[in-house]
């Protein structure tokens, strides 16, 4: 399946358009750029003919190309929605990076638009395809821990001394309240895939610091604690300035699984331990096939009609609960949730 990708940055460019030479059923068809120069380097090492390089102003042309079947968006986040609606105008599948984007509404409006086209919209949580969060998720499903009562995700890192001008990741704009979006999803998402539920409350706070840079439009870090309605309890803090962590932990009532890195691009390493068991590392799989994996399961949705497994209503849920952990953090009080994730009140 031809691939259009929009947006040629460090992931698209770097992780993405590297491991499509290790899909079995997509491949590189056009690409999407506002500089002439990186079309032109880009185009000629992926061996994209120079017809199928368009610009943000062409793109639209992009509904007469036969060759291009699906759109990869892998823009600033603030940007996903408006070019999600237009690659389903132009009558084209949509791969959409995370987040789906930075409010609800917007993700209602990318659900719409699909529908209307009757094209099929994924969101690229790439931890869906990697082989340890695979068999953590299968562990739950088994009970592997007994029932699940405590979970922790945590995913930071430093950013060095950028403004918003310089890098969008700062910029309200373009990325929300900053790193809940980015690298807080991965621990939100973890613990609804563990624990198979929606919270159904939720607390939180940001802390936005003074006099700094960084963080004139965006929170340094965000920490919400979700309750689950089996009684789970999940805790999540991300931040873009504290040293590097990549970790999620789930601790049932006889067992602890813990995986450190638990989201990363490699690297992945899993550990579990079970009441009256020696622990053990596992190790289930190489995590690079998590790459080329989405890119395949998204070619096989088109082409056979399954399921996909981290559609548009998954990519919404999730921007809805982002929603409710601001919301309790601006209003200092505690949200109550409905199981899609909108809020009770
Ligand atoms: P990046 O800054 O490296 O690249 C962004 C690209 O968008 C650049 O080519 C830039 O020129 C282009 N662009 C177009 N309009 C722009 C505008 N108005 N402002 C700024 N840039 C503009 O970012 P990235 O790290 O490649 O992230 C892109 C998307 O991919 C984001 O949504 C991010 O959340 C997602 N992402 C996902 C993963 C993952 O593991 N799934 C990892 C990194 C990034």
């Amino acid at each position: 399946m031809g691939f259009a990708i929009i947006g040629l940055g460090g992931y698209a460019l770097n992780q993405m358009m590297p491991r499509f030479a290790l899909a079995q059923r997509s491949h590189i068809a056009a690409i999407v750029s506002g500089n002439p120069e990186k079309l032109k380097q880009v185009g000629d090492a992926y061996g994209v003919p120079p017809d199928a390089r368009y610009t943000y102003d062409s793109f639209d042309a992009i509904a007469d190309d036969k060759r291009v079947e699906a759109v990869y968006i892998v823009l600033p986040s603030g940007l996903h929605a408006a070019w999600t609606e237009k690659a389903f105008a132009a009558g084209k599948h949509v791969l959409c990076e995370k987040p789906m984007a930075l409010s609800s509404e917007e993700c209602a409006r990318m659900i719409a638009a699909a529908e209307r086209a009757k094209r099929k919209l994924m969101i690229a949580y790439r931890s869906y395809f990697e082989p340890h969060n695979r068999l953590a998720m299968a562990l739950m499903a088994q009970k592997a821990l007994g029932p699940l009562r405590l979970l922790r995700a945590d995913h930071s890192y430093r950013m060095g001394p950028v403004t918003p001008a310089q890098n969008w990741r700062l910029d309200r704009a373009l990325a929300g309240g900053g790193p809940l979006e980015d690298l807080g999803i991965y621990g939100l998402q973890a613990a609804l895939y563990l624990t198979q539920e929606v919270p159904e409350l939720i607390t939180a706070s940001t802390y936005q610091p003074e006099g700094d840079a960084r963080f004139t439009q965006i929170f340094a870090h965000v920490g919400a604690q979700l309750r689950f309605p089996s009684g789970a309890v999940a805790q999540l803090s991300t931040s873009y300035d504290a040293a590097g962590a990549n970790t999620v932990s789930a601790r049932g009532a006889t067992g602890v699984l813990t995986m450190d890195p638990a989201t990363s691009y490699s690297g992945q390493k899993m550990r579990l331990e079970q009441a009256g068991q020696a622990g053990r590392d596992l190790t289930p799989g190489d995590p690079d096939v998590q790459f080329a994996g989405q890119l395949d399961h998204f070619a096989d949705a088109i082409r056979d009609g399954g399921q996909i497994k981290t559609p548009g209503q998954m990519g919404l849920r999730d921007v809805r609960l982002m929603e409710a952990i601001y919301a309790s953090a601006r209003t200092g009080r505690y949200v109550r949730l409905n199981p899609d994730g909108t809020m009770l009140d």
